[in-house]
């Protein structure tokens, strides 16, 4: 058989999954200082977790993702809490491309932390969503599909509203729980955020919204209710209002994506937390701080906008389809870095 006869019919033999599985990939879409965090599932769902600010930038640039990953529609919108970076853009972003399903952590009557931007923002979010929502309460999941030859994938609700999973194994203590130095009680809507675990075969990834410190505590105190985590989205920007040590050095991320702007959060106190963190490996960032000194950013490699005037270029993650590790690179020509999934614990 001549060569040329010989590759196409070895490529007419070829099983329809030739190029094996899809894995997963995640976005941190540039919102300058909002949330905006895109998972795109093997199955091809597409699950946004938050959306940015109420200008025309971020919804475009959440669109550009959407269209980039290949989605022709968001299939779960999540909205961590009511502040105006993680629901602002939903108006324009709902005329720009379909919007199918919609969770909160429940919708209050009125929001006293922003009397000025609620009423017209959730007026909004009530007509997109034509006042279907579903409120996540801790042990809910989303609804995703699988693919067919992949590993599961999973999105878990662990906090909502200020409640927690519930303790497990009696007498199960998080030895770390002494070190905990209680906060002022925090009576915004940012205590109340939703905070998921997603699970692709051995990977996970926690986002917390912009939870803060004393609930993060009870995340993880007296028994540990999420386990060990790959890679952790800093809570509140990478602010000082979360980031418990005690939260940090329980679920010991391998890897920490900040999803700062230039002059809000990425506080040089977490950073220097995290890099403290038994285990951690590296620290991404949507932004440089630019209000920060030399050294209390990560390096150059591991951060997607230098500038304050940027392009708005995002950090993304792709795990393998058999979850055994994963890339992170910042900006979209940036370098790859892989990391090894951590073993099932
Ligand atoms: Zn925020």
């Amino acid at each position: 058989m001549a060569l040329r006869t010989l590759v196409l019919f070895l490529l007419a033999a070829a099983p329809v999954h030739a190029e094996g599985p899809p894995g997963l990939q995640i976005h941190w879409v540039d919102v300058e200082g909002g949330g905006a965090t895109l998972i795109v599932t093997p199955a091809g769902d597409g699950v946004l977790i938050d959306c940015g600010y109420p200008n025309p930038r971020d919804a475009e640039r959440i669109y550009k993702a959407c269209v980039g990953a290949g989605l022709k529609q968001i299939d779960h919108l999540v909205v961590t809490h009511w502040h105006v970076d993680h629901y602002g853009s939903l108006g324009r972003l709902a005329k720009m491309i379909p919007i199918v399903n919609f969770y909160n952590h429940g919708i209050p009557d009125e929001l006293p932390d922003d009397p000025k931007n609620f009423p017209t923002l959730i007026a909004e979010y009530k007509l997109a969503s034509q006042g279907k929502s579903r409120a996540l309460k801790p042990g809910d999941d989303i609804p995703l599909r699988q693919a067919p030859d992949s590993l599961p994938v999973r999105i878990h609700c662990v906090c909502s509203n200020r409640q927690v999973l519930p303790e497990w194994g009696a007498g199960m203590s998080n030895p770390l729980a002494k070190e905990h130095k209680a906060k002022p009680e925090d009576t915004t809507d940012d205590s109340r955020s939703l905070g998921l675990v997603l699970q692709f075969g051995h990977f996970r990834f926690l986002d917390l919204g912009d939870l803060t410190w004393n609930i993060e505590y009870k995340l993880v105190t007296p028994s540990d209710k999420i386990g060990p985590i790959d890679v952790f989205q800093t809570s509140y920007h990478g602010a000082d209002f979360g980031n418990n040590p005690v939260l940090l050095s329980t679920i010991k991320p391998k890897v920490s994506v900040i999803n700062n702007g230039p002059r809000k959060g990425c506080d040089p106190v977490v950073v220097a937390r995290l890099r403290h963190t038994p285990g951690l490996e590296a620290i991404f960032q949507v932004h440089r701080n630019v209000k920060s000194e030399a050294g209390e950013n990560a390096d150059a490699e591991f951060i997607a906008n230098a500038d304050e005037k940027c392009q708005g270029e995002p950090v993304i993650l792709r795990v393998a389809p058999d979850s055994k590790s994963y890339t992170v690179t910042a900006g979209s020509n940036g370098k790859q870095h892989e990391y090894a999934t951590k073993p099932p614990r």
